[in-house]
């Protein structure tokens, strides 16, 4: 089956993706008190139609988009946690927030999540559905299993996760299946989603990678 993505197409989100993504870099919020950003995130879903549920595993967010054809229901995930860094890059959108920054890049994973909802929401002949899942807590390695305690799996047949990786290439992207604690090696380049938005930077939990994080009830890293 063949699908495609009219009518806005990326180029025409793109302005406001790249705005929304700096204002949560602007306004960024630590392990389960993502307060703000899950607000946002909730009336973005809100405005697409989409039936939001607040509160899962803390402070995250879900939503369900049923499509009009048959097939399997997707969970795509975005974590929204920023960490505990000082900011010194002298970027006009900046972290406000003294110590705290969205030095990991969840600010653009929820952007392009966003994203995402909005392009799919107008996708004709959806086959199967979409669940989009805006995960806090990622930083501390129990988000993931406070939704999973939340139902948050319920009904899924598969997911999908992404992360900014500073030591790529601004255009490269990586995928590997199963469960994934680190990309794979063999990259494949694309254009990125949101790339005028995405400057390179350290993940700093990529640095410290531990066994907790290859549990499979981590649903990504
Ligand atoms: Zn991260």
């Amino acid at each position: 089956m063949t699908t495609t993505f009219p009518p806005h197409s990326l180029d025409r989100l793109e302005p406001d993706l790249v705005r929304l993504r700096r204002d949560l870099h602007r306004h960024p919020e630590l392990a389960f008190a993502e307060r703000r950003t899950a607000s946002i995130v909730r009336d973005r879903l809100e405005a697409l139609g989409l039936v939001v549920r607040s509160g899962v595993g803390g402070t995250g967010v879900v939503a369900d988009l049923d499509g009009t054809e048959p097939g399997p229901r997707v969970l795509v995930r975005a974590d929204m946690d920023a960490i505990p860094v000082t900011e010194r890059t002298g970027l006009e959108y900046s972290s406000t927030t003294p110590g705290v920054m969205h030095a990991c890049g969840h600010d653009a994973h929820v952007a392009a999540l966003i994203g995402a909802a909005t392009m799919l929401t107008d996708m004709p002949g959806l086959p199967g559905s979409i669940r989009f899942c805006f995960q806090p807590g990622e930083e501390l390695l129990t988000g993931a299993r406070r939704m999973i305690a939340d139902g948050v799996m319920e009904g899924v047949d598969a997911v999908l996760g992404a992360h900014l990786l500073s030591p790529f290439s601004l255009a490269a992207t990586s995928s590997s299946s199963g469960l994934s604690a680190r990309p794979a090696t063999a990259g494949r380049r694309s254009r990125p989603s949101i790339r005028s938005s995405l400057p390179r930077r350290s993940c700093a939990h990529f640095n410290r990678l531990s066994p907790a994080k290859r549990d499979p009830a981590s649903l990504w890293w």
